[in-house]
């Protein structure tokens, strides 16, 4: 019996050796936004990545925004994939034309929140973000993109880019179910309190909207359902982009922990292995993580579930 116990470890280890894990950056150092506690969602997204076994992750942390960044450049081509916990305004010309060869021979981005509000003045970044919100962005960025009647429109009408109301849950809509990174997710679930981020400005070339969700007047919102998860192109890189997960307690959801997952293996391979968890939100019930709920102790959990009167 010791024999076979032995053997069939054997056997369960080299299966799970056998798959190469996929290499990922977390990109951080720095936020633009006081409010963004960038070392600690960093921590949340590497447990949230580690966990599914299919991702090995390094964090690089760029110096602060008005550092020195002479000796800063990381090696992106050992990167299947940079997730983008980093809102920075600008970097040196050197350092974007690293970052853009890396995207133009096939890299990966996934960019989270607050990252969609960096780089305000570098077009390449922006064209593959797809959208972005605050730092002055205007009529010049791009137009704003919503849905409005079931269908993608985009609007030139000037004004800030970037708004969201009090954090409260809100319900998603899947807009491309047969994405690899939709595909078996219901067709409406709950996503736990978070900002809902509306009026994004940008491009929008090359971008699938995986999701929405309607931004309600009532919390400050457009009326319009507002971009929540995208996929993009920009040349041969592949972004993902979610506008949600502003901090731990956000990142906490359920659905944020797997369409994060799924996201990140799509915009490294092009493909998603990862199966749906069955605690996966409805179209009426929020699920989050009390775990990784608890690495944000300044946030009750009752405030992640509860609609505010
Ligand atoms: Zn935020």
């Amino acid at each position: 019996m010791k024999w076979f116990l032995a053997t069939l470890l054997m056997l369960w280890s080299g299966a799970v050796m056998a798959a190469t894990p996929i290499k990922v950056m977390i990109l951080d150092g720095a936020s633009a936004a006081a409010y963004h506690d960038w070392k600690l969602t960093t921590q949340v997204m590497k447990r949230e990545l580690e966990e599914t076994d299919l991702f090995v992750v390094t964090v690089v942390s760029a110096p602060p925004a008005e550092g020195d960044f002479s000796g800063f450049h990381p090696d992106f081509a050992k990167y299947q994939v940079v997730v983008s916990n980093y809102d920075s305004q600008d970097w040196p010309a050197a350092l974007k034309a690293q970052f853009e060869a890396y995207m133009k021979n096939g890299g990966g981005l996934v960019v989270v929140h607050g990252a969609d509000n960096a780089f305000p003045d570098w077009p390449a970044f922006n064209e593959m973000t797809g959208l972005g919100g605050w730092r002055k962005r205007d009529a010049p960025a791009g137009p704003k993109w919503y849905y409005q009647n079931g269908k993608l429109t985009s609007d030139t009408a000037p004004g800030l880019a970037g708004l969201h109301g009090k954090r409260r849950p809100f319900r998603l809509t899947a807009r491309a179910p047969d994405h690899p990174i939709m595909r078996g997710l219901p067709a409406e679930w709950m996503h736990a309190a978070d900002e809902l981020y509306t009026r994004l400005r940008g491009p929008g070339k090359n971008m699938t909207v995986l999701a929405t969700a309607y931004a309600d007047p009532a919390n400050r919102g457009t009326g319009f359902d507002e971009p929540m998860l995208m996929a993009l192109s920009w040349e041969k890189g592949r972004i993902f982009h979610t506008t949600m997960g502003h901090d731990a307690a956000a990142l906490s959801c359920v659905g944020f922990v797997t369409t994060f997952q799924r996201g990140t293996e799509w915009a490294a391979t092009g493909r998603v292995t990862q199966k749906i968890p069955k605690s996966f939100p409805t179209a009426d019930t929020v699920s989050f993580r009390p775990d990784i709920a608890a690495m944000d102790p300044a946030v009750a959990d009752g405030v992640l579930t509860t609609l505010p009167k």
